[in-house]
């Protein structure tokens, strides 16, 4: 209403009102819905009259607003829509509508090209070219990139930053924090009683495309591989509630927020407050320190989704998650003798490096030609190289595995008499991603049931940037996983990630088994398990729901239920 109303040169101070009001119901730890249904006096809140309070209650009980509705009638919708513009604001919209005609986001990007913005509304050069930077934020939108690629962004800048003696802590917060398998933007968290110093180093980063913001205590930019990075710079004794609050998710702060306030607290970026008279400071410097005055064990970052785990971090109950030593290995690798670039020798070695127990290479089928399938022939050979290596191995085995397409009538591409000799067989569609969703579904679950397959591999097909996941009756697949006593696989590829979080603990709850697997073509690839173990933690995975957790010879006896 406020911006409407100053884009129309209402009355200031109704627009000041407004403006005031929402700021406090923004600041307000409850819904405005629930203070209604208890029948409080929203009069109460601070900026809110008698006449805001009716406005609230029509819009809350029916879902519109007719002073909203008047107010709109004869602006056009792409006028609004440059209000959406960061960093501009309704008054210079209105200058910009009247001097130049201007009427939405193409008008207003070629007249700054121009040059024709400066003069207008007090603009100058600057705030010409940061309209332009607002238009291109606007644009790139909800661009995201998957979490591995943010991840090392991340870490490079970090050890950037940590250099400088300003430093006293940093952290990485927001989604990369919670391990989210695409990030939108990279949130950095640092302590500092010299700002100014860190925020001098942080603009002298060398791959800065283009600054965005800089104040105080924040500040931020564009990175060449176009991706925002946002610092904030606090003092050290609020770290902690710094933290958490840009760890977010915004959800989770929310109930954490009413949580609080249900308990007699207060939770903001400076800390935990005791509600009272006065509000008195309790803490802040750790995040720890919150969860414990708020009597509810810690919550870990990938879990901070508000799906269920504050009510249980209450109850003493949070889930048992997997941990990466808890997994032994990893089961989809590709060699040289598909199209991965290293040779069993080498893969095992890299798997023994990390620690596992086993490692389980599962190169393609004879029909997919493009990623050098392997036919009956080069199937035995591979056989006996493995059966040669794993007679030297210690404490360790490669297993002898294979990633069988499932063919677009749901058949496998090996005739039984080679399905049975592989000690593994994961199962993948590679091909006819055009089909329905009843026919893919009836595809996959042919495949569980053929009694070949141990893993559906990537099992919604998705991969970031190519191609969104394809419909599935996933319900049914789900099903189907457990009547059969098939796992279905976290893929860990970072353009994969398929499973993803919300899928996983769907299929984990209904009592399906999981199965993490790099799909790595090179030694480097191998890593991003640990990027698999974080989205079955965020699917609320423990150590039982996942087979890469069970020992060599229980993984040897349940793969052997298959033969
Ligand atoms: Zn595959
Ligand atoms: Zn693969």
């Amino acid at each position: 209403m406020a911006k409407i109303l100053e884009l129309k040169g209402d009355n200031p101070f109704k627009v000041r009102a407004y403006l005031r009001a929402a700021r406090s119901i923004e600041a307000l730890n409850s819904e405005l819905s629930e203070l209604i249904e208890k029948g409080e006096d929203l009069k109460k809140i601070e900026g809110i009259g008698k006449e805001i309070e009716a406005k609230i209650k029509e819009l809350i009980g029916t879902g519109h607003l007719s002073a909203y509705e008047k107010a709109k009638k004869g602006i056009p919708s792409s006028l609004l829509g440059l209000l959406e513009i960061p960093g501009l604001g309704p008054k210079t919209v209105a200058a910009l509508h009247k001097k130049l005609g201007i009427k939405d986001v193409n008008g207003l990007e070629a007249a700054a090209r121009k040059n024709k913005l400066i003069g207008i509304a007090n603009i100058r050069e600057k705030a010409q070219a940061n309209i332009l930077k607002g238009i291109e934020i606007l644009r790139r939108g909800r661009e995201r990139i998957p979490l591995k690629t943010a991840f090392s962004i991340a870490e490079e800048l970090k050890s950037y930053l940590a250099v400088s003696s300003a430093v006293e802590k940093i952290e990485i917060a927001g989604s990369l924090r919670r391990r989210k398998e695409t990030i939108g933007d990279i949130d950095i968290l640092i302590a500092s009683s010299r700002p100014q110093e860190v925020g001098k180093r942080f603009l002298a980063y060398p791959h800065i495309k283009k600054v965005l913001a800089e104040g105080e205590t924040k500040y931020s930019f564009i990175t060449s591989f176009n991706l925002q990075v946002d610092l904030r710079i606090v003092d050290k004794r609020s770290f902690g509630a710094a933290l958490l609050y840009f760890t977010g998710s915004k959800d989770f702060n929310i109930s954490l927020r009413r949580i609080a306030q249900e308990q007699g607290y207060k939770i903001n970026e400076y800390g935990i407050f005791s509600l009272g008279p006065s509000l008195k400071k309790l803490g802040g410097e750790k995040e720890k320190e919150i969860f414990n005055f708020l009597k509810m064990r810690y919550i870990p970052p990938v879990l901070r989704e508000d799906r269920g785990e504050i009510e249980l971090a209450l109850k003493g109950q949070l889930p048992l998650l997997v941990k990466p030593k808890d997994v032994k290995g990893d089961l989809h690798v590709h060699s040289n003798y598909s199209d991965g670039e290293s040779s069993l020798d080498e893969l095992a070695r890299k798997a023994q490096e990390r620690g596992y127990r086993y490692l389980a290479v599962c190169d393609h089928s004879q029909s997919l030609k493009v990623a050098g399938g392997l036919d009956k022939n080069r199937v035995k050979e591979k056989e006996e190289e493995i059966k040669r290596l794993n007679k030297k191995f210690r404490n360790f085995r490669l297993l002898f595995g294979s990633e069988v397409d499932i063919l677009s009538d749901g058949k496998l591409d090996y005739p039984p008499a080679v399905l049975e000799r592989f000690d593994i067989v994961i199962g993948a569609i590679h091909t006819g991603f055009k089909q329905s969703k009843k026919q893919l579904t009836k595809r996959i679950i042919s495949a569980i049931k053929s009694g070949y397959v141990h893993i559906i591999a990537h099992p919604t097909g998705r991969l970031f940037g190519v191609r969104d996941a394809y419909e599935l009756d996933f319900e049914k697949i789900i099903q189907a996983a457990l009547d059969y006593n098939v796992a279905l696989e976290i893929n860990c590829y970072p353009q994969r990630m398929d499973l993803d979080d919300i899928k996983a603990r769907a299929a984990a709850e209904k009592g399906v088994v999981l199965s993490l697997g790099t799909d790595a073509h090179c030694l480097e690839h191998m890593d991003a398990l640990d990027f698999g173990i974080s989205l079955a933690q965020r699917g609320w995975l423990g150590k039982d729901n996942l087979i890469n957790t069970l020992s060599l010879k229980k993984l040897y006896q349940w793969l052997s239920l298959k033969r």
